[in-house]
C-alpha cells in the first residue's frame, strides 16, 4: 500500500494553502481532488482588502477593486466609500489555478485530480479502488466534507448559497441588497467580474428553507428588473458549523471545519489562514497558531450578530436602516469594516 506523510482531501483555497506550505518541508504530501479540474467553485468571488494582502496575488488575477460599495436597505441606497479600495472580485478558476501552479516547484506534493476520496479509515483512505495509507489526514472538502463526517459530526445542511451567473460586461457596481421580507437576516449581492456577474443571496435553511429562499430570490429578481435569461443557476451548501480544528491525527480547515461566516458567507479567508496553520501544526507539534482563536473569534462575533437579527424579527429592516445610517460616522465605519471584512 502506498503512503504519505500528509494526505489532504480537497484542492480548494484551504487545501491548496496547506500544500503549499508544506512544500519543501521533508513530508510526502498527497493533494486529492474528486473534480477534473482545480478552481471552478459555486461562489460569488468577492474579497477583502485582508485577502488580498494575505493571499499576496497578482495584480492581474483582481479582476475589480473598489473604494465604494452601493448598499440598499428596503429602497434606501448609500453609497459607503473609504480612502482605499476595500473590496474585490477574483475568478474562482483563476484563483485555484494560480495556487495549483505554486505547487508546481515542489517534488514533495503530488496532486491528484479527477479521484475521490470515499473511504477514510484510521490507517488510510480509499480512492476509487486504491487505499492509501497516511500519517496525517487534512479535510479540506468544504461543506460536505467526508473527513468531518468520519470524525463523527453529521454535518446537518446549514446556510444555502444561490446565484446566478449572468455573462455581461455591462455590470460594474458593487452592491448589497439587505431587505428581511426577502431575505431574513440576510442578503443578496451583485459582484461584478470581467465577464460575468454573479447575483446571489443566502440564508440559513433553518430560518428561510431552501425552496423558499428560491422563490423570494426570483421574486426579488423580477422586483429589480434583472434579466436572468441566458444566466447559469448554481447552489451550493454552507457550512457554519464550527467543531474544532484538530482532531489528533486529523485537522479539518475552511468550510470542512464550518469557519465560514454564519452573516456575510465569506469563507474564502478562513480557508487560505486555516490551510497553512493546520499545515504548521503538522510540521510543528505543539505549534500554538495565533491565528486560528482570532478565526475563531470572529465566528462567533458574526454568529452573535445573525442571531440577534433572527431574533428581531419585525424590526430587522429598522436594525439595518440604523447600521447604514451609523456608516455616516467614519469611527463607526471603520468598527464594522474592520468587524464585517
Ligand atoms: C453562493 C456562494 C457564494 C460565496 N461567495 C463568497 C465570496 O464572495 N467570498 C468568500 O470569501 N466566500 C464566498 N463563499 C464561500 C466560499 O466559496 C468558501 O468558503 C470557500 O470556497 C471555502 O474553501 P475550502 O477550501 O474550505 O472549500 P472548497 O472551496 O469547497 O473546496 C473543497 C474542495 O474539496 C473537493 N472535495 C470535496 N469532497 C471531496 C472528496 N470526497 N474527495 C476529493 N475531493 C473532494 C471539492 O471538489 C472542492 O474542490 C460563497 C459560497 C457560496 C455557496
Amino acid at each position: 500500500m502506498k503512503k504519505y506523510d500528509v494526505v489532504i482531501v480537497g484542492a480548494g483555497p484551504a487545501g491548496l494553502k496547506c500544500a503549499e506550505t508544506l512544500g519543501n518541508s521533508g513530508k510526502s504530501v498527497l493533494l486529492v481532488e474528486k473534480n477534473q479540474k482545480i478552481g471552478p467553485k459555486v461562489c460569488a468571488g468577492g474579497l477583502t482588502g485582508k485577502d488580498i494582502a494575505y493571499l499576496n496575488i497578482p495584480n492581474e488575477l483582481i479582476e475589480y477593486s473598489y473604494n465604494e460599495v452601493l448598499v440598499h436597505v428596503n429602497g434606501v441606497t448609500k453609497n459607503i466609500q473609504w480612502d482605499e479600495n476595500f473590496a474585490y472580485t477574483i475568478d474562482r478558476e483563476e484563483l485555484g489555478q494560480w495556487q495549483l501552479k505554486k505547487l508546481q516547484v515542489f517534488p514533495n506534493i503530488d496532486v491528484r485530480m479527477g479521484c475521490r476520496v470515499n473511504k477514510i479509515t484510521p490507517e488510510f483512505v480509499i480512492l476509487g479502488d486504491e487505499e492509501i495509507a497516511y500519517d496525517y489526514l487534512v479535510g479540506a472538502d468544504g461543506s460536505n466534507s467526508i473527513v468531518k463526517r468520519y470524525l463523527g459530526f453529521t454535518n446537518p445542511p446549514q446556510g444555502m448559497g444561490i446565484q446566478y451567473i449572468i455573462p455581461t460586461t455591462e455590470i460594474k457596481k458593487f452592491e448589497f441588497f439587505f431587505d428581511s421580507h426577502y431575505f431574513s437576516a440576510w442578503y443578496a449581492w451583485i459582484f461584478p467580474h470581467r465577464e460575468y456577474a454573479s447575483i446571489g443571496c443566502g440564508a440559513s435553511q433553518k430560518v428561510l428553507p431552501a425552496k423558499e429562499l428560491h422563490k423570494n430570490f426570483h421574486e426579488w429578481l423580477k422586483k429589480q428588473k434583472i434579466d436572468i435569461s441566458n444566466a447559469k443557476y448554481e447552489a451550493f451548501p454552507m457550512n457554519y458549523d464550527f467543531m474544532g480544528i484538530e482532531f489528533g491525527n486529523i485537522f479539518l480547515t475552511g468550510d470542512a471545519a464550518g469557519l465560514l461566516s454564519s452573516f456575510t458567507g465569506e469563507g474564502i479567508y478562513q480557508a487560505l489562514v486555516s490551510g497553512e496553520e493546520v499545515a504548521k501544526m503538522i510540521l510543528t507539534p505543539g505549534y500554538a497558531s495565533p491565528k486560528i482563536p482570532e478565526l475563531i473569534h470572529k465566528h462567533k462575533r458574526h454568529r452573535e450578530i445573525l442571531d440577534k437579527l433572527i431574533h428581531a424579527r419585525k424590526w430587522q429592516n429598522t436594525l439595518f436602516l440604523g447600521g447604514l445610517f451609523l456608516f455616516n460616522f467614519k469611527k463607526y465605519r471603520e468598527k464594522a469594516i474592520n468587524l464585517l471584512g
